[in-house]
């Protein structure tokens, strides 16, 4: 291998965790509220304008509730929890497949059981997160269930 190129294989260690690939916070301005989150970020593909990163909560954590114009494509690596996508909850599992469009208000809670990890697929260049206002998210909670999701 040339030393000074980064090898092409990244291999896997375990636990969710790859070669030279950095575990972060979630977010890291602290300017939204979200739970026992971090990130890892596994591709940054310029040419082909996305990233592939995985997220993964502890317990009982939870993503940001927010919505924006860039869209997400997700697939659940690890464990089980719930999806908010609008005004739909729905149970999730390892290796289900969500599409999260744009404009739609969206979250993803681990269940208390145990941790629950998901690939993102995202645009590099993307718009930055809408939180929702008192009103919107009142509104929100007028559904029965997204306002159980949303109690946690
Ligand atoms: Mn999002």
């Amino acid at each position: 291998m040339d030393s000074d190129k980064p090898d092409f294989v990244r291999t896997f260690r375990s636990d969710y965790r790859w070669d030279s690939v950095l575990r972060q916070p979630y977010k890291q301005d602290g300017s939204a509220p979200f739970r026992d989150i971090s990130r890892q970020v596994l591709f940054q593909e310029p040419d082909m304008g996305c990233e592939l990163r995985y997220f993964e909560m502890d317990a009982g954590g939870h993503s940001t509730l927010e919505r924006h114009e860039h869209a997400h494509a997700v697939m659940i690596l690890r464990g089980h929890g719930t999806c908010l996508l609008g005004d739909t909850v729905r149970a999730v599992k390892t290796f289900d497949l969500i599409s999260i469009p744009a404009w739609t208000w969206h979250q993803l809670r681990a269940n208390a059981g145990g941790p629950m990890g998901f690939l993102c697929m995202v645009n590099q260049q993307r718009d930055r997160p809408q939180l929702p206002t008192a009103e919107q998210l009142a509104a929100m909670k007028a559904n029965p269930a997204v306002a159980e999701f949303l109690a946690g």
